[in-house]
């Protein structure tokens, strides 16, 4: 019998962890099938902690490692790349336009996109947060406007979810006392899906950082150096010199251009299995796929849920390939934990609630855990252990 080919387009939480836990199924030799994992990156993010670049507590290599390396000791094949078209009825991929791959089983795993075009000016004049290429774009700019000659630098967040908080906490540490921050969101609060310890937490570390709050407000324009905002059908606009934008979550031109059910805000249906709605052939999971928990709530688009989804999508597809039953997802929530500035974080989940330098301590031994491979983890854990010393030392 010839291998069965199984192709996994994009690299990241589901996608790649898919990847690995089907190398590590028990696979009869003559079963071994061929897997290929796409992605238009040469490496992974571990997104939760890219804000951590903004204040160079971590470096690239630690949370973005190259996929040939973590995929060095498999036999899982690396194609770099951009999928671009899709022949569903052909079970085929392309890649960059050029290179043709066929599957017999395809796992969709491309995640989200951030919208800049719902509101003039963001596109041209905004920063996403999303991928290492847009930390590094707002980490060069907040640089130049640190070493500026100005009394103060004047950034505007928009967004009061987890991201917006979290950044705004991060800039705030990075630009000292010449930072001044605040965040515009159109809600009445923020954090409104966070749990009550970590909203606390986090209103604290806003307020200890002076970062201003524009609440029930929403942005109308952004320019090169002003923002216009909306409060109260009064409409003003005020100087700034920077706009992180971090708000929504879009599924790619690829996705919406598939022959697929889809549900109102372009995401794949999928059944329990994670198999895509009439197409038994095609797993999606992660930002791009509409999933439910067991009492029928959509889960939201976050590491956790694809983490989690990538060893049901692993093993359904081995039991497919098997004839074995496969299993429905079931979703178990952790907790959530963020990081409120330098050093400092917040936690809370599984019965325990922590902040500060606990919470810090856990929240990068937890991510330490969740690396892609050990021989990862290892590397970075000891790098965390050494830093310390390599600190003292220079000092
Ligand atoms: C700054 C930030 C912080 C976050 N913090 C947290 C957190 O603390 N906790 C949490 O649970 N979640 C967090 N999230 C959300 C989390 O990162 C996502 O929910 C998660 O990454 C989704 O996994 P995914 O596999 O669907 O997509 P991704 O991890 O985004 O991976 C998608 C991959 O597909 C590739 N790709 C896309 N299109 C193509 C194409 N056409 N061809 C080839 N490759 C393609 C991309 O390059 C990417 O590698 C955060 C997200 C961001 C942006």
């Amino acid at each position: 019998m010839s291998k069965q080919r199984i192709c996994i387009v994009g690299g990241g939480f589901g996608g790649l962890y898919t990847a690995l836990r089907l190398a590590q199924l028990p696979w009869e030799n003559d079963q071994q099938p061929e897997i290929t994992l796409i992605d238009k990156s040469d490496r992974f993010l571990f997104s939760p902690l890219l804000y951590e670049l903004i204040t160079e507590e971590l470096q690239t290599w630690e949370i973005a490692p190259p996929f040939a390396e973590i995929l060095a000791d498999t036999n899982i094949t690396f194609q770099q790349g951009c999928v671009t078209e899709i022949n569903i009825e052909a079970q085929e991929v392309k890649v960059d336009d050029q290179i043709s791959l066929q599957y017999d089983r395809l796992v969709m795993a491309t995640g989200g996109k951030t919208p800049l075009d719902i509101v003039t000016g963001a596109k041209e004049h905004a920063f996403p947060f999303r991928s290492l290429e847009d930390a590094y774009q707002l980490k060069n700019r907040l640089k130049q406007l640190a070493e500026s000659d100005a009394d103060k630098v004047r950034v505007a967040i928009v967004g009061g979810g987890y991201s917006g908080v979290e950044l705004a906490c991060k800039i705030s540490d990075f630009l000292g006392e010449k930072g001044k921050i605040r965040i515009i969101d159109r809600g009445e609060q923020i954090l409104d899906k966070a749990s009550e310890f970590n909203q606390k937490s986090a209103l604290k570390a806003i307020e200890e950082r002076k970062i201003w709050l524009d609440l029930a407000t929403e942005t109308t324009a952004i320019t090169a150096d002003s923002i216009s905002m909306k409060f109260k059908e009064q409409i003003d606009t005020i100087p700034v010199d920077l706009v992180a934008w971090t708000v929504g979550n879009q599924v790619s031109a690829l996705t919406q251009s598939l022959n697929l059910e889809k549900n109102d805000r372009g995401l794949l249906k999928i059944e329990p299995t994670l198999q895509v709605h009439n197409h038994n052939d095609i797993y999606a999971l992660g930002d791009i796929a509409e999933c439910f928990d067991q009492s029928g709530k959509l889960l939201a688009a976050t590491a956790q849920v694809a983490f989690q989804q990538s060893d049901y999508c692993a093993w359904n597809i081995w039991a497919d390939l098997n004839q074995k039953p496969l299993l429905s997802f079931r979703y178990q929530p952790l907790g959530e934990m963020m990081t409120l500035g330098k050093d400092s974080a917040v936690l809370s989940g599984l019965g325990l609630n922590l902040e500060g330098s606990a919470a810090y301590i856990a929240r990068r031994l937890i991510y330490l855990y969740r690396l892609p491979t050990l021989k990862h983890q290892l590397t970075v854990g000891l790098s965390w252990l050494t830093q310390p010393l390599v600190e003292m030392l220079n000092f």
